[in-house]
């Protein structure tokens, strides 16, 4: 069966009913880009099961390095205990990270490591009154309750949690476009909630240049460029989360580089282990880990049991070199051109808000909510894997080890769906 009754009665999945689920589809394996469901039907795969699949699935060079790895051991603990793997891969993050990056903080998941550097944060001013962060709206940080603090209010799916979470300061994203016209005014709420609260800021947080689940947005660079000086001139701390845009995504190896600003503290996660499993990291500058040796409780408070977890470092070494020593700038450009060309057209329809596309990124945005439950029966019909969400139908393969033609399936695909299940009724007039 493609629908499994257990799983349905018994296993929550993300964002679902217990009582009404959405269908899930039972995958026997998965390899390339491709996931394979139990009825042998091979679907391409457009999500890289979320940001974080980059070299396929079932890969041989991450399988030996996770063999391998077991062999010795998967875990020890971090406490008083150290092993190869993270050093090597600690070695190997600091040689691609912005040089002024030099303390690794290796995390569980990427909520995680956004919990752990908002701890930071506040531990560098160690002062009962800077405790506080400021964001952009539409951004997503993860789900554990301090992340879900700075998500966006409204599409940040936390809603429901209301006045249980701390409350932080919002500005709203920035309007200019990655790409489009740098407009001086996009800045000038950050700039003004800067100046007023600037006091009670530990840091600003935000996803550089794309932001992903809450809005899959692209802005313009110069924002980064305007809020590093702004942070530095307030003595606030700037966090970049590179969870979903690190390792090649948008074209570059991290999106800080699109703006050539580098953070105080940075997230990496997804992607950091090829998705083989949960794992991330947060890495900041000597003085902020100056200042927390420095501060009343001399150290960073958080210890977590799988930190530092060996079989993840030693799967996240294999992939990064894997990564590293590709042509991936080149295979992502390929993706980029081939989304751009097709998704274009969809641009006119009266169904369509935008379409964009950066990297190995491609979004089109309709004008009414995407019915995910009918978008995905149709996907999987016609052979492939996409997971829209709200008004966002997205693309974003497993780059490394997608080709040419996969890559038109999936955008030939979503644009048909698109038009039967948005664009005709809006012809027709039904909306
Ligand atoms: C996915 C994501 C997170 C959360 O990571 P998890 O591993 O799901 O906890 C945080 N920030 C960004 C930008 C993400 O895309």
């Amino acid at each position: 069966m493609i629908h499994d009754e257990f799983d349905r009665q018994h296993l929550w999945h993300p964002y679902t009913s217990t009582e009404n689920p959405l269908p899930t589809y039972k995958v026997a394996r998965a390899e390339g880009a491709e996931i394979i469901l139990e009825d042998g039907r091979r679907l391409v795969d457009g999500m890289s099961s979320w940001w974080c699949v980059i070299h396929g699935y079932n890969d041989p060079d991450l399988n030996a390095a996770a063999k391998a790895q077991i062999d010795r051991m998967s875990h020890v603990m971090f406490g008083g205990l150290t092993h190869e793997p993270a050093i090597e891969l600690g070695k190997l993050l600091l040689s691609i990270l912005p040089p002024s990056m030099e303390h690794i903080f290796y995390a569980d998941s990427g909520s995680v490591a956004t919990e752990v550097a908002m701890k930071m944060a506040v531990q560098y001013h160690d002062d009962p009154r800077r405790t506080n962060f400021a964001t952009i709206r539409s951004g997503y940080h993860g789900d554990t309750w301090n992340a879900m603090s700075v998500c966006d209010p409204v599409t940040g799916m936390h809603g429901a949690f209301g006045s249980a979470l701390p409350i932080r300061h919002f500005v709203d994203a920035p309007a200019c476009r990655f790409g489009g016209e740098w407009d001086d005014a996009d800045f000038e709420p950050m700039a003004k909630l800067i100046a007023e609260k600037k006091d009670e800021l530990a840091a600003v947080i935000l996803e550089p240049v794309v932001q992903g689940a809450g809005g899959m947005r692209f802005y313009h660079p110069e924002y980064l460029r305007k809020l590093r000086r702004a942070c530095d001139e307030a003595g606030i701390l700037l966090i970049f989360d590179e969870i979903a845009t690190g390792f090649g995504r948008t074209g570059k190896l991290f999106a800080w580089e699109h703006a050539g600003v580098e953070p105080d503290i940075m997230l990496i996660g997804k992607a950091l282990t090829g998705g083989y499993m949960t794992f991330s990291a947060v890495v900041t500058s000597a003085s902020v880990a100056k200042h927390i040796a420095d501060s009343s409780a001399h150290c960073i408070m958080h210890g977590p049991t799988f930190m530092g977890n060996p079989l993840a470092c030693a799967v996240a070494v294999a992939s990064t070199r894997k990564l590293l020593s590709s042509p991936w700038q080149e295979r992502i450009g390929s993706i980029e051109s081939i989304m751009k060309d097709k998704l274009e057209k969809a641009r006119s329809w009266k169904s369509v808000n935008d379409v964009r596309v950066l990297g190995a990124i491609g979004v089109v945005e309709t004008k009414d909510p995407v019915n995910m439950a009918e978008f995905q029966k149709r996907c999987v019909e016609r052979g492939v894997w996409i997971r829209p969400f709200n008004r966002n139908a997205y693309i974003m393969p497993p780059f490394m080890a997608v080709s040419d033609e996969q890559v038109e399936k999936l955008c030939d695909v979503l644009l048909d769906i698109i038009h039967e299940l948005h664009e005709l009724p809006a012809l027709n007039g039904e909306n």
